[in-house]
């Protein structure tokens, strides 16, 4: 099945229904020469959105996929990159961690664009909300920087239904470039964000969707049936809350029945977890993540299991996770 293309909202770029990102893996299981494996794989198989932040391995992950395109020789009108702004990556700096204010965003988006090698990006996120700083300010600040041409759109991530309305209404209130993308966690354990409190959002403001962890982090794999593999992202350090849901018996109850179903509709629970996500028509696109090329494969198999996802097999996982 080939790779379809949808509209960011109401906005008029096409992103790849299948993503790309670089979250843990790329700078600790992943190098460049790996990237750049993984990343040719996803290209080749029609994936034109590829996803980082600022975050990811202290800036180690915009390194390693800035050279991975410069590796592969990419023109820059064939993909679309993504970064993220709020953690910061100054241990200590008042006024560079945890914060959306201007002068933190104004120093940020150079150092990222730098790292990448890129003179913009194209879409920039707010990754999380700031109670520190009026969201005019920061509005204000990623306003400019897509006038000034360093990203050509903006968004968020994580923050609430609430929270994109004022910065939306702040924007058209002050004829400020608006944000056209959220980027939430959605999968068959993570509902309510995306199909309640965002609800209203899709029509009133035309906001896309880019959704991450679409495999629970793995778990939706059923890879933590039997116990947490060596080397899974559950047995990494620094990750407590993947450990801890990974070894949630409740929950692992769930997902074997879960297998059970994607044995019976003769898939892996992989693509079907995949491709129950990317059948959301709020959703631009699913951000794939894999620790190895075999996985990246898998995972883009989801397409074939979307164009036999019934209503009836959507409704028997659904009601194994409700
Ligand atoms: P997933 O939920 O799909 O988890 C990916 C991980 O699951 C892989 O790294 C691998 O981990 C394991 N895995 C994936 N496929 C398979 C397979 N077929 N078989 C066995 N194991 C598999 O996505 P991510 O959590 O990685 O999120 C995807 C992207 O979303 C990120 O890269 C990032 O770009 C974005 N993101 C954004 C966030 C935000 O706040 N905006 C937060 C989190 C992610 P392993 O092999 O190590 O077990």
């Amino acid at each position: 099945s080939p790779m379809r293309y949808k509209r960011l909202g109401t906005a008029g770029l096409k992103v790849s229904q299948f993503g790309f990102g670089s979250w843990v893996t790329f700078g600790r299981q992943v190098d460049t020469g790996l990237a750049k494996e993984q990343m040719a794989a996803a290209f080749e198989a029609g994936v034109n959105f590829f996803d980082n932040a600022e975050v990811y391995s202290d800036g180690q992950s915009e390194t390693i996929m800035g050279r991975a395109i410069r590796d592969l020789g990419w023109k820059r009108h064939e993909y679309v990159i993504s970064t993220k702004l709020f953690w910061g990556i100054h241990e200590g700096v008042v006024n560079m961690k945890n914060t959306l204010n201007r002068k933190y965003l104004m120093q940020a988006i150079d150092a990222s664009l730098e790292r990448l090698g890129l003179d913009f990006v194209d879409l920039l996120y707010c990754h999380r909300p700031d109670p520190e700083t009026p969201i005019e300010e920061t509005v204000y600040a990623m306003s400019d920087i897509v006038a000034s041409g360093k990203a050509l759109y903006w968004g968020t991530s994580e923050w609430s239904a609430e929270e994109i309305r004022a910065a939306w209404e702040i924007a058209d209130k002050r004829n400020l470039r608006k944000p056209v993308v959220e980027q939430p966690q959605y999968n068959l354990i993570h509902r309510a964000r995306v199909e309640v409190e965002y609800a209203r959002l899709y029509e009133d403001l035309g906001i896309g969707l880019t959704t991450w962890s679409p495999l629970a982090s793995g778990i939706l794999t059923g890879k933590y049936v039997d116990g947490i593999p060596e080397g899974s992202r559950a047995s990494l350090s620094g990750y407590g809350f993947i450990t801890k849901q990974a070894s949630d018996a409740a929950l692992i109850e769930k997902v074997r029945a879960f297998v059970a179903i994607a044995r019976e509709a003769e898939t892996s629970p992989a693509k079907l977890a995949l491709a129950w996500t990317a059948s959301n028509p709020k959703v631009s696109s699913v951000i794939l993540g894999a620790s190895s090329v075999a996985q990246l494969e898998e995972n883009l198999g989801a397409l074939e299991v979307l164009d036999r996802l019934t209503p009836e097999l959507c409704a028997r996982i659904e009601g194994v996770f409700a």
